[in-house]
């Protein structure tokens, strides 16, 4: 069996010397920092609430709805969605009015 060494670079920029877990590229320790960056980013991007262009009547709704849903599962705080919601509100206001 032919053990690979480690394809990530230490913090200082040189080559880990470390063995290579079995069908990965990286060592225990560098395949832990990639999970745990993984985690980092997807905890992230679930914090973030994605509006849109607040072009219209329908977008404005999807971002009100979007607002309301992270602020009731928790992966939003009531001071972002306050803002949030003025943001919504003053696009609400300045849309083009028909007829
Ligand atoms: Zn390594």
């Amino acid at each position: 069996m032919k053990h690979t060494r480690c394809s990530a670079n230490k913090a200082d920029g040189t080559p880990c010397r470390n063995f290579a877990h079995a069908r990965l590229p990286h060592c225990h320790y560098h395949h832990q920092l990639e999970l745990r960056a993984r985690r980092r980013h997807r905890a992230l991007r679930s914090r973030t609430v994605r509006l849109g262009i607040l072009g219209d009547g329908p977008a404005i709704l999807r971002a009100l709805n979007r607002v309301l849903k992270s602020l009731a599962n928790g992966s939003l705080s009531p001071d972002r969605a306050q803002i949030l919601l003025q943001c919504i509100s003053l696009a609400s206001r300045n849309l083009p009015r028909c007829g």
